[in-house]
């Protein structure tokens, strides 16, 4: 499969926040954007970025959620120089013709399972990079999908990365989720459910990638670090906490959403404060369980999921 080749040494290995953010950064067409964002962020193959249609992304205010089907069509239009020209395609693309059991898209993965269906779910927040690709494409551009071929999403990263690291760029990309979402502070149960792997990779990943060290705090320390010094931007926050800014941003907006603290953004930086009693814990609505940490009632909720 095109950009899903097993790598037998340093099979779990992921790029770290610091070797994500050059690569986001060097990235300057669509198809190297999508690439280094949709892969990690949302954990799509290179073939399903390829295929992606307005009609499989569902917009919300605080997250974007693209469902990709088992099957579909392969892509009608191709993109024919520039990000804004397309033609008619006319016939299948050479990946759908050559996998799976039909002439069109399949999603299939790595594990010879068989194409299935499969959600990615993008917080606005935190999966930023990633919300802002879509919004281009199927927004300013006005397109009904990418468009591309899975062998030229799979290749579009490699030119942002040095010869050396620049194989198996797009499965590590994939991997990169973890690590970014582990920087921000989530936990595992969380990076389980915004990643397309099981907890065991998820592990993996997390410990192959020395550059990822997983939060030594949890939304106890953060409320309290603030409850001392509010109001306090992120940067005044994180060296309190010892810890760099971004993944206590990402954890704020996870408390604001839960109405635990509130943003003044009426000058720069933003001035963040505790809404309430700060030691107050955190309940289920379904049952009335209380737990302390926003880690400990999600996954108390996750539970009643099952
Ligand atoms: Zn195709
Ligand atoms: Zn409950």
């Amino acid at each position: 499969m095109v950009g899903d080749e097993a790598v037998s040494d340093s099979r779990y290995k992921a790029f770290g926040p610091k070797v994500w953010k050059s690569v986001y950064s060097q990235a300057n067409s669509l198809l190297e954007e999508a690439a280094v964002t949709l892969a990690p962020f949302g954990g799509l193959t290179a073939n399903a970025v390829a295929h992606l249609r307005s009609d499989w992304i569902e917009w919300g205010d605080e997250f974007v959620k693209i469902r990709v089907p088992k099957q579909a069509d392969c892509n009608q239009w191709k993109m024919v120089g520039g990000d804004s020209l397309v033609s008619e395609r006319g016939r299948p693309c050479r990946y759908c013709k050559n996998t799976g059991a039909t002439d069109g898209f399949e999603n299939l993965w790595r594990d010879g399972s068989g194409p299935h269906r499969y959600v990615a779910t993008l917080h606005r927040d935190i999966a930023e990079p990633a919300v802002d690709v879509l919004e281009r494409v199927f927004s300013v551009l006005a397109r009904s999908g990418m468009y591309a071929t899975p062998a030229s999403v799979g290749e579009a990263p490699r030119r942002l990365l040095p010869d050396c690291e620049s194989k198996y760029v797009y499965p590590k990309l994939l991997r990169t989720g973890v690590s970014l979402y582990c920087y921000y502070g989530l936990e595992t149960e969380d990076i389980v459910d915004l990643s397309p792997y099981v907890k065991d990779t998820v592990v993996e990943i997390i410990r192959a990638t020395p550059e990822v060290t997983q939060k030594k705090h949890n939304s106890y320390s953060y409320l309290r670090a603030l409850a001392e010094r509010e109001p306090a931007s992120a940067q005044e926050l994180a060296s309190e906490l010892g810890v760099t800014p971004d993944p206590v941003r990402g954890t704020l907006n996870r408390l604001k959403n839960s109405n635990r603290v509130e943003v003044d953004k009426t000058e720069q930086p933003y001035k963040w404060s505790i809404i309430g009693d700060w030691t107050a814990p955190f309940v289920c609505d379904t049952c009335g369980y209380q737990s302390p940490t926003l880690q400990g009632i999600g996954s108390h909720k996750r539970a009643h999921d099952e």
